[in-house]
């Protein structure tokens, strides 16, 4: 096992009808921004409750955040913070919400030229503006996490940020308000929840034996619920499984002491820029190409996880891990995923060529070893076709 460093400032208030304990975890004088996304919250009755927590306080509101949190419009959000003096800022939505929250943490308080150096120029926010947040859809983990992932739609770029000032305060996780989300949404939290520790898990050498244990019971939580969740979202006890699976999946705790891969998402996030498909469903195109093209490096560890996680007991160490590929890939598509992407765009011609150039600008290699060069990646999306 890797040395490690562990601290998870966020407060995490879980449970049934929660949402009304926002009033005791802002500070009583804040000038509050309720930040939230396209109106789903004023459909479903989540606004409601969160203004009415919020009665005692000074709030502005600044709604329109889009999936894939886009730069522009969080810059007039930035203005709004400026102009209004801002002092908190509460996220009521997704991990896009979430996200968006997060770099405006960041800008409130960087003096550098202009924000995006923050996701130019790798800017680790020590201490942000302070936030908190109200999740309505489990997916991402960034409601217990320090990292976001931002779009700018006029270069058609989608980049990554973080810093330890940038863990949210507190979060409330009330269960309940997964009745309201579409089935697309639902498929898509599972998948990128069950990517994001499939990212920290399918490394080499084994090296942890209870960060395995934990990632693996996470899969297998995951996998059992997905059809109960999908079949009926007001079942309680799926949705609260659900729910805590995926931020366990990316609070940092099984990431401790183990080297992470996270070239899935890397790739994934430029299928996105490129293309605007759904983040989740970016992560079930790439996955099975990278893992068959990275096969014999992690062979081991897959035919672990085939072996524990989809109880596959015949066969060969090779057999083992490529059934599990298929198994994984097999998931996806039962939840209705498409795992090509000319599933998705016919226009797919060049855009592996077209990733591996800007790796190639930005200097970037990925892997848990650093291992994959830009003409992998262009390889691996070609597989992904
Ligand atoms: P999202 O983009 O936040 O939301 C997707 C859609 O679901 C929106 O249209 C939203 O509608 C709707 N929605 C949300 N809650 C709902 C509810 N309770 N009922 C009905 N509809 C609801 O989805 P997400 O998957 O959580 O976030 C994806 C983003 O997170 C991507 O940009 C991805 O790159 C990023 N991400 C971040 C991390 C991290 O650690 N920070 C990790 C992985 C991915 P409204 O807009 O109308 O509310
Ligand atoms: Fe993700």
């Amino acid at each position: 096992m890797n040395n490690f460093e562990f601290k998870n400032p966020t407060k995490i208030i879980f449970g049934k009808d929660t949402i009304k304990k926002i009033e005791s975890e802002i500070p009583a004088n804040a000038k509050v921004l309720m930040l939230y996304g396209g109106g789903s919250i004023k459909k479903n009755g989540i606004y409601e409750q969160v203004t009415k927590a919020l009665s005692n306080f000074n709030v502005i509101e600044f709604g329109g955040i889009p999936a894939n949190p886009e730069y522009d419009i969080l810059m007039k959000a930035l203005k709004v913070i400026k102009d209004e003096k801002i002092s908190y800022l509460l996220a009521v939505g997704g991990g896009s919400v979430i996200d968006g929250t997060k770099f405006l943490s960041a800008a409130a308080v960087y003096e550098g030229d202009t924000p995006w150096d923050i996701l130019t120029k790798n800017v680790r926010t020590q201490k942000g503006m302070p936030f908190g947040t109200v999740l309505t859809l489990p997916a991402t983990g960034s409601e217990m996490n320090s990292g976001a992932v931002i779009t700018r739609a006029e270069t058609k770029e989608k980049l990554a940020m973080g810093g330890p000032g940038l863990f949210p305060e507190f979060s409330v996780l009330d269960p309940q308000v997964i009745t309201s989300i579409p089935e697309r949404q639902l498929v898509n939290g599972i998948t990128d929840a069950f990517t994001h520790v499939l990212e920290q898990y399918m490394t080499y050498p084994i090296e942890a034996s209870l960060q395995d244990r934990f990632a693996e019971s996470i899969m297998q939580t995951l996998i059992e619920v997905a059809p109960k969740v999908i079949k009926d979202p007001t079942d309680y006890k799926p949705a609260a499984d659900f729910m805590w699976s995926c931020t366990m999946a990316l609070n940092g705790l099984i990431q401790k002491g183990v080297p992470g891969d996270w070239a899935v998402h890397m790739m994934g996030h430029e299928l996105t820029a490129l293309f605007g498909i759904d983040h989740a469903r970016t992560l079930a195109i790439v996955a099975p190409s990278h893992y068959k093209y990275n096969f014999e490096a992690k062979k081991e560890k897959l035919a672990q996880y085939g072996e524990r996680v989809w109880n596959i007991t015949e066969g060969s160490v090779d057999d083992k891990a490529y059934a599990a590929i298929e198994k994984t890939e097999a998931f996806f598509q039962e939840l209705g995923i498409d795992t090509k992407l000319s599933d998705y765009t016919k226009e797919y011609e060049g855009t592996a060529e077209e990733i591996a150039k800007r790796f190639t600008h930005r200097g970037w290699k990925l892997g848990e070893r650093q291992a994959l060069m830009p003409e992998d990646a262009e390889k691996i999306v070609k597989m992904a076709y």
